[in-house]
């Protein structure tokens, strides 16, 4: 796997390269956002660390940058900012996850991987998270080997949360991606379906899926 860090402090850059390629990770280090995205036109990455202020290029104007020319490497941006509103930003703008600084480096290493199975879930087709899963070319939704039935409306809530498993999404997200035009104000509208998805795929089960994160939305993760 290889992986390009964009980070100018050289003390952080330096203590992930070395942790990451312990792990078996090829790094490739950018020092700041325009040698960043030079590297990321000449080579293929299987994922970018991207710290968010960085010299010559911020990491946002990156983010932008590669979105806009439907680079789908997956992105985890790095950030001392941790304000909802940053985080929220860096999501939309098509980030896949982020970190905020101070971080330790175990949690990193989770968060990459948990990336890079999401990207090669995509690639496959089928969305999982633990032991569910959703096909979306069959539409098949399976938890423990027993096939769970979806309206519509239902399957498209799992699809989005599926593919961003382990991201708090907020309820603005969810609704933009899975409602679009047609929603109009019906403000719980979220809740509710989250509710009905819930009685389907968690509450027969013992391990939740479906995590409220308060005030800001919710997280279909494999944890507590
Ligand atoms: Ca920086």
């Amino acid at each position: 796997m290889r992986l390009l860090l964009a980070e100018d402090e050289r003390r952080v850059r330096a203590f992930v390269a070395r942790g990451l390629s312990e792990e078996g990770f090829q790094v490739r280090e950018a020092g700041d956002g325009a040698e960043a995205l030079g590297l990321l036109e000449a080579e293929q990455f299987d994922l970018l660390l991207l710290d968010w202020m960085l010299p010559r290029s911020s990491g946002l104007e990156v983010l932008r940058t590669l979105r806009a020319r439907s680079d789908v490497t997956p992105i985890i941006m790095l950030t001392a900012r941790d304000a909802v509103s940053d985080r929220t930003l860096a999501l939309n703008e098509g980030a896949d996850d982020y970190l905020v600084k101070p971080f330790a480096f175990e949690e990193l290493l989770a968060r990459v991987r948990a990336v890079l199975r999401r990207a090669s879930g995509r690639a496959s087709g089928t969305l999982s998270c633990a032991d569910l899963t959703l096909d979306p070319a069959t539409r098949k939704v399976v938890r423990q080997g027993k096939e769970i039935r979806l309206t519509a409306r239902e399957f498209a809530l799992l699809t989005f949360l599926l593919e961003h498993a382990g991201e708090v999404v907020s309820r603005s997200r969810i609704v933009e991606a899975v409602w679009e035009h047609d929603f109009e104000t019906f403000s719980n509208v979220v809740e509710v379906y989250i509710r009905y998805l819930r009685a389907k795929i968690d509450e027969p089960f013992p391990r939740k899926l479906i995590q409220t994160v308060r005030g800001v939305g919710y997280s279909l993760r494999d944890e507590p």
